[in-house]
């Protein structure tokens, strides 16, 4: 495997960063995740602007344009020969002796790394519909920004998998569900209506999320972008998640209480269904 750092292509087993790195210190940095279909990139437009809108959040100027990430990108799938997989981007304000201010005259430091997956494993899991555990959210107040300060999310993400979970869905103070631990969480309420909390609270606006919400419209399904609960979510007909690594992921339990009939909903297959398609067809 191979990983881009900084301007070269370097075994991936030796590839590093400085130690004083603000990534590394600070967690002064960003990232992005696409969904790599038959060595093609997903919701392509999507990720590059959210992460230009990251590094503009955070005032990282990188001295290279979009099309050249894009180049970056698309040769380091290349070089791994993934088919299908994902494809990270890192960039963060770079190495500069460690302060909390941000450094003058730094490059920013950019990783990419391409790694395959196994499509078969995550349409099994689909197929009998995952299970997810909640966690409260204690992230920072900016999760609108694709940040790779990860902490809490990791730590609600491990606290899921310690309970053989698969996604750990995040709550505020008022016991509303804000997204998921690396996803964002859709219900299909008691009522038969199709939820996702708004993006104007404090979350991620999913490129998946996004997608998916055009394509529910072309569906003709009624959405209300409006919070839920965490109990709404224990009674609801269908709980899911949706991000570019897991598509459309139903979930069939939430803290080990059955959500529905305790296999994937109606719903939450067909949207699966047509992302898939349609991410596929569409990916450039
Ligand atoms: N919320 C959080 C906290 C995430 O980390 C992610 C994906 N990394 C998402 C939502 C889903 O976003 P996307 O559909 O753009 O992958």
């Amino acid at each position: 495997r191979v990983a881009y750092v900084n301007g070269t292509y370097q075994a991936h087993g030796n590839a590093v960063v400085h130690i004083e790195d603000r990534g590394f210190q600070f967690a002064d940095g960003v990232y992005e995740v696409w969904s790599v279909f038959d060595g093609k990139l997903a919701d392509y437009e999507g990720h590059m602007q959210r992460l230009g809108r990251s590094l503009t959040e955070l005032r990282i100027d990188i001295p290279m344009t979009a099309q050249a990430l894009g180049v970056v990108l698309r040769e380091t799938i290349r070089r791994n020969r993934v088919r299908n997989g994902i494809v990270y981007i890192q960039i963060t304000r770079g190495t500069a002796p460690r302060d909390h201010a941000f450094p003058k005259g730094v490059a920013p430091s950019v990783i990419v790394t391409s790694k395959p997956i196994d499509l078969s494993k995550g349409e099994a899991l689909a197929a009998k519909g995952a299970a997810a555990v909640s966690h409260p959210d204690t992230r920072w107040g900016r999760c609108d920004i694709k940040t790779v300060g990860l902490l809490p999310n990791a730590l609600a993400k491990q606290a899921a998998r310690e309970k053989g979970a698969y996604e750990a869905i995040l709550y505020d103070e008022m016991g509303m569900v804000t997204e998921g631990s690396s996803t964002n969480a859709w219900i299909v309420d008691e009522n038969g209506k199709l939820r996702t909390r708004d993006t104007q609270a404090n979350i991620l606006r999913g490129i998946t999320r996004a997608a998916i919400m055009k394509l529910v419209a072309e569906e003709g399904i009624e959405l209300d972008e409006r919070a839920f609960s965490l109990e709404e979510a224990k009674r609801a007909k269908e709980l899911f998640v949706t991000a570019a690594s897991s598509f459309v992921m139903p979930l069939v339990s939430l803290d080990g209480e059955k959500i529905g009939d305790g296999k994937p909903g109606p719903i939450a297959t067909l949207l699966r269904q047509v992302y898939l398609a349609q991410a596929r067809r569409e990916a450039i």
